[in-house]
This record gives structure tokens, sequence and C-alpha cells, in this order.
């Protein structure tokens, strides 16, 4: 596989189920990759890159944000609130607000600091206690919450549980974002991101597929 690969197939299942290939943003997942393959997509020409951890992206963006000109950097990973301004100095966009104690402490920071990622809402489809992200049933009145603290939320991320269907978890995110009305919906991986596309997704974070396997050794 590789990026070439997986940008065909991001546009071609958009294409087949009527969406504009545009409407899908490819987030490349860099977290673990060696450096030589992080580069190598940069020249390639994508921009679109995430990482799920504060302190592995601190250690390597800064140096690629320098050489490649409009790199968009996202976090998918959990946020704790004592990393929280260093995420917002670092990454454009936050996938995992998931708590009300992080969304005020977003929202202290963006007045102090004047500015403020883009944001989506965690949401913990599978109710697994391991796995970060809102409960469903808690979902709406969190949502609510953070637009009352002035976050402006673009839409909602999920990660199925490892042995389920994902388009189960995909079609109740979809629920919950549309019904409070948000439009961004980051779903799937590299094993499901057409699924995640038919069910509507705006943004797909692929990793292996487009790297290789991740070495954690
Ligand atoms: C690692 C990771 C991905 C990418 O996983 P692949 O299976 O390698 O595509 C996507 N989303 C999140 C939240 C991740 O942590």
């Amino acid at each position: 596989m590789g990026l070439a690969e997986i940008k065909a197939r991001v546009a071609s299942e958009a294409e087949r189920v009527g969406r504009a290939p545009e409407s899908v943003t490819l987030i490349a997942v860099s977290k673990v990759q060696p450096n030589e393959r992080v580069a190598s997509v940069l020249e390639g020409g994508h921009r679109v890159f995430g990482e799920n951890k504060v302190q592995e992206a601190a250690g390597k963006w800064p140096a690629f944000k320098e050489q490649y000109d409009g790199v968009e950097l996202h976090l998918i990973g959990p946020l704790q609130t004592n990393k929280a301004r260093q995420a917002m100095e670092l990454f454009d966009v936050i996938h995992t607000v998931d708590r009300p104690k992080l969304a005020n402490t977003i929202a202290r920071l963006r007045e102090e600091m004047g500015h403020c990622p883009r944001l989506f809402i965690q949401v913990n489809t599978g109710e697994e206690p391991q796995k970060a992200g809102i409960l469903p049933a808690d979902a709406d009145g969190f949502i609510k919450e953070c637009l009352d603290l002035g976050l402006e939320i673009e839409g909602l991320m999920c990660i199925p549980p490892a042995d389920e269907e994902p388009s189960l978890h995909f079609a109740l995110l979809k629920k919950i974002a549309h019904r409070n009305g948000l439009s961004g919906l980051s779903m799937g991986m590299s094993g499901d991101f057409e699924t995640a596309i038919a069910q509507g997704a705006t943004h797909v974070r692929v990793g292996s597929a487009i790297f290789g396997e991740r070495d954690y050794s």
C-alpha cells in the first residue's frame, strides 16, 4: 500500500457513494513511524497528519513544519489537562475532547492564548471502560456544555471496539452528530475507512495502510 493507493481508494469510495472526494480529509497517522517514512509522505505532497501523543508530536513536528509549508496536525489520542496548552500550540485540530474538565481547560486557555484549534468530541460508542470518550448517553449534554463554554465544535470522533462491526458504531456517531447539528465525523482507520466513508466520514485516520506496520520494539 502507500499514500497514492490510499488516496485513490478514498476518492473512489467517495465517488461510489455519490460524495465529492474533497469532502473526505485523509489524516495520515504518523505515530511511532520512523522520520524517513514521514518525510517520504511529506515529499509525496501530503500535508495532513495525525499523532496520538503530545510529547511524541512535539519531538518531531516542529522540525518538519519548518521544512514543509502548510502542515496540518491533528491530535487523535487522549489529552491530559496538564498538556492542553502544549497541545493547543502544536495542533491545528484536537479530536479527543471528552470530558468537562478538559473542555473547561481548553476554554480558559482559548481566552488566554487568543486562539483555539478546531475541536472534535470523542464518543466512546462501544462504552468500553478502558477507552476514552464521553458515553453516548452523556454526549448531547456534553456537546451543549462545550457550546455554553464558547467552544466551537466541528464534529464527533469514535474508535469502534476492535472485535465489533464498525458500521454500527459509525451509524451511532452519525446519529448523535446530526441530532446536535454537527457536520464533522472523524471515523475510519486502515481496516475500515471505506466503510466509514460510505457512512459519511469527513475525516478518516489512516496509519499502517499508508506507512506500513508500526514497530513498537
Ligand atoms: C493509531 C490510530 C489510528 C490509525 O490506525 P491504523 O490502523 O494504523 O490505520 C487511527 N485513529 C487513532 C485514534 C489511532 O490511535
